[in-house]
């Protein structure tokens, strides 16, 4: 019976580490899990319950996201970033701002003067916490991304204050990549 024992939690004790190795070295190739819909160029509605967009987002993205949460300031990997590129949003995909509308207000997020488009984004006015603020949403999926102020710098004096944690970021030389290794696919042999 002892012998029983110990052979049954040697085996739940190997299944628990196969998992575990199971999930490193698939986190490391993969990004963190995105919604079916995730994608840089559709632009059809996303609609979802928070139910269903908590099972595929991680829960700071969820957190904010979906409940209206904020990240912490100064914790954001893009805030002093200067790549060139595009950020999107982190849930479905849509692109929502470009590395030249970027610069640095010191307000602890990534910042922005303005959108990629009109239709990027959607604004809504927020009268929460005492304070009358506008929020900015993503133009697709409704997503919750921060907030627009009209301290910013020229040329639009707007500043759109964004939680890093909702923004996916690629650089504009992998962009580019893709784009040739696409074409020479397409035209290739
Ligand atoms: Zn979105």
């Amino acid at each position: 019976m002892k012998n029983f024992i110990m052979a049954a939690i040697a085996g739940v004790f190997a299944l628990a580490l196969q998992n575990c190795y199971g999930q490193s070295s698939s986190g490391q190739s993969t990004p963190a899990s995105k919604a079916p819909e995730y994608s840089h160029t559709e632009t059809a509605p996303v609609k979802k319950s928070n139910d269903d967009w908590q099972k595929v987002l991680s829960p700071e993205v969820y957190r904010v996201a979906r409940l209206k949460g904020t990240e912490r300031p100064f914790t954001s990997e893009y805030e002093h970033s200067k790549e060139i590129g595009t950020f999107y949003c982190a849930v479905c995909g849509n692109p929502l701002f470009k590395s030249d509308a970027k610069y640095e207000s010191g307000c602890g997020w990534p910042s922005f003067f303005e959108p990629i488009s009109k239709k990027s984004i959607v604004e809504a006015a927020d009268n929460s916490l005492g304070m009358h603020r506008i929020e900015v949403m993503c133009g697709r999926c409704k997503s919750h991304l921060g907030h627009v102020f009209d301290d910013g710098p020229p040329p639009t004096g707007l500043r759109y204050c964004i939680n890093g944690v909702v923004l996916d970021f690629e650089k504009a030389k992998t962009a580019e990549k893709k784009f040739n290794s696409k074409k020479k696919a397409e035209s290739g042999s």
